[in-house]
């Protein structure tokens, strides 16, 4: 299907609408019936029903088709955060005493989720390194049923064979799930390569306004009607009409912002990479970083994040670096239109920083929309005071 034909017309029934050219927001609850029959078919079968905005609005389905169309997969879940997205699912598809082996250091409260949440359910997960496809093979048990991978991951972006780590799963009757959330569908399309269920925090690159928290996992329609009938309905993760509307919205320019964003992503690297008092950029479409070639290969482009180490020896030099960037917020979140950075250290209490650990010298940057030399002078006069 032509990405065109996706973002401006896929799920859109204009003559049901008076022909507008922007879909309507169902602001409805429910959903009536004229027969008791219809009721009940609706009632006996609720993913193909429209009854009650928790499972089915037809705001929302128009988003589903595209967001699924843009994976490649059956079908997609829009829910009201990027982690709903991964939890739901989770708890649908995993049991009482399963495994999980996970790619180290996953998004934050994703860590969250298997070192705490699942564990009171009987559910274990074991962290390996997945930079080598072997060591995911080393960790698997008799009751592993899931491979949770995050390619490229947070802060670091470490990379997973995802051709390689979907053929070991698959051989072994395992699922695979992908958080996509750095790449989005436009860069990097892991459904295709075998893995089993795609999702992202649309909070980010969907939205790309800032404004709008939520998420969303496609896979097939196996899957994605179990995670629905279950959990999805159980758990009540759904979005609301309106945010819905907005993330429409957003797709019709993803490709545009996409694009803007990576070139000038690519010259903001190319900049801070010959500054003398960065050690090291960190980005996976970089000449330096270390699986730059499996990047090419299994990814269309890169931009927005990376991370750069700064040449530093005290807290106080991190630190002025970042207050002193006036164009840069210094926020959580990404994938807006608008500069971000996130210094690592603010995560550490100030009287533990090493500058022998890497991780403490580490700041997180986000290009967003904004011109190219507007940033590079900001970071110049930034970098000059530290
Ligand atoms: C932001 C983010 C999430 C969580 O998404 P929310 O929409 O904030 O719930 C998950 N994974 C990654 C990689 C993220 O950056």
């Amino acid at each position: 299907m032509e990405l065109s034909y996706i973002l401006n017309e896929l799920g859109e029934d204009r003559a049901q609408y008076f022909n507008a050219i922007a879909p309507p927001i169902i602001q409805s609850s429910n959903f009536a019936f004229r027969t008791v029959a219809e009721f009940r078919a609706a009632l006996a079968d609720e993913y193909h029903a429209t009854l009650y905005s928790r499972g089915n609005n037809p705001t929302v389905d128009i988003l589903r088709k595209k967001l699924a169309a843009l994976d490649g997969a059956d079908d997609a879940l829009v829910f009201g955060s990027g982690i709903a997205a991964i939890s739901i699912p989770l708890l649908a598809l995993l049991q009482q005493g399963d495994h999980i082996v996970s790619v180290a250091r996953p998004y934050s409260w994703t860590i969250k989720l298997f070192e705490k949440l699942l564990p009171r359910f009987g559910i274990t997960t074991t962290f390996v390194d997945g930079t080598q496809t072997k060591n995911f093979e080393q960790a698997l048990r008799p009751n592993t049923k899931l491979i949770y991978l995050e390619s490229p991951n947070t802060f670091t972006y470490e990379l997973q064979d995802l051709g390689a780590v979907a053929t070991l799963a698959r051989n072994r009757g395992i699922v695979t799930m992908i958080d996509n959330s750095y790449s989005g569908p436009l860069y990097q399309q892991p459904y295709k390569m075998g893995i089993d269920l795609v999702a992202q925090s649309a909070t980010k690159f969907i939205s790309g306004h800032s404004d709008v928290v939520a998420g969303v996992v496609t896979g097939s329609r196996q899957h994605i009607q179990k995670i629905f009938e279950g959990e999805f309905l159980n758990i009540g993760g759904n979005i609301s009409p309106m945010n819905a509307w907005l993330l429409i919205r957003g797709l019709r320019t993803l490709p545009l912002r996409m694009e803007r964003i990576c070139s000038t992503t690519h010259t903001v690297v190319d900049y801070l990479a010959a500054h003398p008092k960065v050690e090291r950029v960190i980005f996976p479409f970089h000449p330096s970083f270390p699986k730059y070639e499996l990047a090419k290969k299994q990814m269309k482009n890169a931009g927005g994040l990376f991370s750069i180490v700064l040449r530093a020896t005290m807290l106080q030099q991190v630190e002025i670096f970042c207050n002193s960037l006036q164009r840069f917020f210094m926020a959580v979140s990404w994938g807006g239109h608008e500069s971000l950075v996130i210094p690592s250290a603010v995560s550490i209490r100030p009287e533990e920083f090493n500058p022998a650990e890497e991780r403490h010298r580490l700041i997180r940057l986000y290009v967003g929309l904004e011109d190219a030399d507007y940033l590079i002078s900001d970071l110049k006069q930034a970098l000059e005071r530290v």
